[in-house]
């Protein structure tokens, strides 16, 4: 007998979390959120979400998410800080050691944890993220009023960084690396209706300039008709290279799982990283995964959809799921098939 042990830990913060969170606290069952190194996740990033159900004005990313806080804490949701260093999930009760050293024992857990922006690789990123490069347009952008910026990727996230920047910068370039954009329509046609951005096809990033303290000054972009002009420069073949005068760069080029937790853990993940939840079964989806008592939602196990209403539909799915397998479990204890300690260290 040494700790207590929670009924439901929800790792993270952002929509998905927040929105397991509500049901399973209107449920009773007095879920711990740990907020981690990104608390409210990827939506605080964003400017306008115009798509989210029943904001038919749009709604602020921040502003939906403080809302969603305060909707789960009016129901009782506790939260604290914590990210999950290690986690032993094959037995009961789960094991978590968070960065703040502390230790947490659960009976459920629903892995909120999102995605994190991926990185180009270009030449002296790591030295200048946050010193003119960006993976976020609405946290940075204004410090490039009058400038010229790149912004980096071809999909939605891309258009909609560029759009956002084009209100301070004076030009916006999207370099992409094929001559085809991933982005939706709606998106692509915003972009290229607006007369501060223009795009580099076929074009790959491989070095920003600059320093700490004067920031980004300049970067080197190659280009060749035939697409991906990268690996043909690395190759040493006969690629355009160009040296731009720019201010300020962004990355836009998609996420990665936040998942190293997981990585040694009875949860299964996929070749990319993503939490794979089990087949349906009878069910028409689940969020449960390979490990009892650990269920997934949102961007941490969908590679595909990635919306925030999507995310927000699957929290409020795993709460469901692991409401109902709390039930069994209480029920297997009760007719005595399973013991399941109701204190750590038993
Ligand atoms: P995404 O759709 O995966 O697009 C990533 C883009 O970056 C692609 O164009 C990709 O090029 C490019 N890229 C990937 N790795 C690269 C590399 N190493 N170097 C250069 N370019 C690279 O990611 P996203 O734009 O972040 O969007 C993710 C999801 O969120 C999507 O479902 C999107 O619809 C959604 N979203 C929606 C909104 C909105 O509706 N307002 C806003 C943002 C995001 P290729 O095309 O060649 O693969």
């Amino acid at each position: 007998m040494t700790e207590d042990i929670h009924n439901l830990v929800i790792a993270g913060s952002g929509v998905a979390g927040l929105s397991a969170a509500v049901y399973a606290a209107r449920a009773d069952l007095d879920p711990l959120v740990l907020e981690g190194d990104e608390p409210g996740g990827q939506l605080t990033l964003t400017t306008d979400v115009e798509n989210y159900l029943g904001f038919p004005d749009g709604v602020g990313g921040m502003d939906l998410i403080q809302r969603g806080k305060e909707q789960a804490t009016q129901f009782s949701a506790q939260f604290q800080h914590g990210r999950i260093e290690d986690a032993v999930l094959d037995g009961q009760p789960l094991e978590l050691s968070l960065s703040t050293g502390d230790k947490l024992y659960t009976r459920s857990l629903i892995v909120a944890t999102g995605a994190s922006a991926r990185w180009v690789g270009a030449e002296n990123e790591a030295e200048l993220m946050g010193h003119g490069l960006s993976t976020c347009a609405t946290c940075d952008g204004a410090f490039h009023r009058g400038d010229a910026v790149l912004v980096i990727g071809g999909g939605d996230s891309a258009m909609e960084e560029a759009l956002f920047l084009a209100k301070f910068a004076d030009s916006v370039t999207i370099v992409h690396r094929r001559d085809e954009l991933r982005a939706s329509e709606i998106m692509v046609n915003r972009a290229r209706e607006h007369e501060n951005v223009k795009f580099a096809w076929n074009s790959e990033l491989v070095e920003i300039d600059g320093s700490q303290e004067e920031g980004v000054t300049g970067a080197k972009v190659v280009s060749h008709p035939d697409s991906y002009p990268r690996k043909k420069y690395e190759a040493g073949e006969d690629v355009e290279v160009e040296a731009v005068d720019v201010g300020g760069v962004f990355y836009a080029i998609g996420h990665e799982p936040n998942t190293d937790f997981l990585q040694d853990t009875a949860v299964v993940l996929d070749q990319n990283g993503y939490v794979q939840t089990a087949p349906a079964g009878d069910a028409w989806a689940t969020t449960e995964t390979a490990a009892h008592g650990v269920f997934a939602a949102g961007d941490v196990m969908d590679s595909d959809y990635q919306q925030a209403v999507t995310a927000a539909g699957m929290g409020s799915m795993a709460a469901l799921d692991a409401e109902e397998w709390l039930e069994s479990a209480d029920a297997a204890v009760a007719s005595g098939s399973e013991r399941i300690s109701t204190e750590a260290g038993d």
